[in-house]
């Protein structure tokens, strides 16, 4: 299938290339010169801009940093210049509202579109082993998957347009909360003079047990290898997390819903990414 790819940053260039591992033609489109060698690199043929790399592709899929640029490329660059038949996939993280308004835009043009943001980083955006969540009519869900499929390893249907997103900031809403209820755990029984690893030998087979401790737990040499046995390198990236929740809390608002912890969890984050928006967010414990 011609696929055509905008966005082939840090997530973006390892789907790219897992596209053309599953025998697609990979038509590449990125503002930066490094990003487009390392998609020749991978196998994909670039061009110099998104409407050109969108002119004969059979599918569009994109991985931009934020909302605003979701709208421009797709209003400007993607809806009217790729053929009417063309099935559009937006990967990135972006707000609820924005994600519907472009996907109605598309629609209203002939497109088939669906949001799909992913969960998992860098390391499963390179080996195909991410986890979308899919907002989009049911046709264009069938016509999505298996694209998806090339990219990871769970592709699941959320509903109509802009479930994708919904589903993706609730994820991260609740990874945040329980991240800096693990990290208070782990520094309260240390002052109350538990020993980190017995403490985790205990509450990970006890009712405390979550993902934050038995598969991402902050503290270093505890638990499986993670980002705080690399002095916080690498993972996901404090100031990444700051942007989820930071859409979550928009579309709390926009649906009235009440997300005392997650406004808790903002804060927190708002604060230590200040200086530390490169470190995991699991380096979050540093700061309690
Ligand atoms: P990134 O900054 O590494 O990549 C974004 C790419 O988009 C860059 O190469 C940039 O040059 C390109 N770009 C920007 N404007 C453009 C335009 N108008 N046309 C074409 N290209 C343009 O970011 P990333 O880490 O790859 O993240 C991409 C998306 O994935 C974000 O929405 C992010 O929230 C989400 N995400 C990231 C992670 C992660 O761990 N990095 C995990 C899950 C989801």
């Amino acid at each position: 299938m011609k696929i055509a790819f905008i966005g082939l940053g840090n997530m973006g260039g390892g789907m790219a290339a897992n596209l053309v591992k599953a025998g697609h033609e990979v038509r590449a489109f990125d503002l930066s010169e490094p990003a487009l060698a390392a998609a020749r690199e991978a196998g994909c043929q670039t061009f110099g801009t998104a409407k050109e790399a969108c002119a004969t592709a059979e599918a569009v899929v994109s991985m931009l940093p934020n909302g605003q640029i979701v709208r421009q490329v797709y209003e400007n660059e993607v809806i009217g210049h790729a053929p009417q038949g063309a099935i559009l996939l937006d990967c990135s993280t972006i707000d609820v509202a924005t994600a519907r308004a472009v996907i109605a835009a598309a629609e209203g043009a002939g497109y088939a579109m669906v949001d799909a943001p992913v969960s998992g980083g860098i390391a499963a955006a390179n080996g195909g082993t991410l986890t979308f969540m899919v907002g989009g009519t049911g046709e264009a869900f069938a016509r999505a998957k298996p694209i998806l499929d090339a990219m990871g390893k769970a592709v699941i249907h959320a509903g109509d347009a802009g479930n994708g997103q919904a589903a993706k900031i609730c994820n991260n809403m609740l990874l945040a909360i329980h991240m800096i209820g693990t990290c208070e755990a782990f520094t309260m029984a240390q002052k109350l003079g538990l020993d980190a690893q017995t403490f985790y030998d205990i509450s990970s087979v006890s009712s405390g047990q979550c993902w934050s401790m038995t598969s991402y737990c902050p503290v270093p040499g505890v638990g499986p290898t993670t980002p705080a046995d690399n002095d916080y390198q690498g993972g996901f990236a404090a100031g990444l997390m700051l942007k989820d929740l930071r859409l979550a809390m928009e579309a709390a608002e926009g649906a009235g819903a009440s997300v005392e912890l997650g406004a808790h969890a903002k804060a927190i984050y708002e604060a230590f990414a200040k200086d530390n928006a490169g470190l995991d967010f699991s380096a979050v414990i540093k700061s309690l």
